[in-house]
């Protein structure tokens, strides 16, 4: 079953340029709700965790040590086709292969350094969202 939830993490970087309002009002105004959000800092130990599946890429202490830079802001977000939505909103990993009007290609500064993260499937995005959120930290269904 297609789900309508991807979990985003607005990067240390994002944080640290201020940008974490506009960056929101994008993913807002392209139609995606916050069904939960919080700031937070991540160690390396819980970044690793998170990026378990890039454990073995040489590029994975460099990640690890970016994502526990700083704080960041993880958000659950609801849309329909969430997961293939929001990747096309935030472009391609490296901010210099995005394509333009994407949030990278936007504020991004490198293909470490890329300001946020999306979900690629719909089961990951339910994994990660357990990872940052409690079900009691999830809003429930519109009033
Ligand atoms: P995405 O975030 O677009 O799904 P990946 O899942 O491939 O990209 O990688 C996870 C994160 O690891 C990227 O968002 C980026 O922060 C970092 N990363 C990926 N590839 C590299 C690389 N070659 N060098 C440095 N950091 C990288
Ligand atoms: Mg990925």
């Amino acid at each position: 079953m297609a789900s309508n939830l991807t979990l985003t993490i607005l990067k240390p970087d994002c944080v640290r340029k201020g940008i974490t309002g506009e960056v929101t009002k994008r993913i807002q105004e392209a139609g995606f709700k916050i069904k939960a959000m919080k700031m937070t800092r991540l160690t390396k130990q819980t970044a690793g965790g998170f990026y378990e599946v890039h454990r073995e890429r040489p590029f994975f202490g460099e990640l690890t040590d970016f994502m526990s830079s700083g704080p960041c802001v993880p958000m659950l977000l609801e849309k329909e086709n969430a997961v293939a939505d929001f990747r096309k909103l935030i472009g391609a990993t490296d901010p210099a292969e995005a394509e333009e009007g994407t949030i990278r290609k936007a504020f991004a500064d490198s293909k470490g350094e890329n300001i946020v993260h999306g979900s690629d499937s719909d089961e990951n995005a339910l994994i990660e969202a357990s990872y940052f959120f409690s079900q009691a930290e999830i809003v429930a269904n519109e009033v």
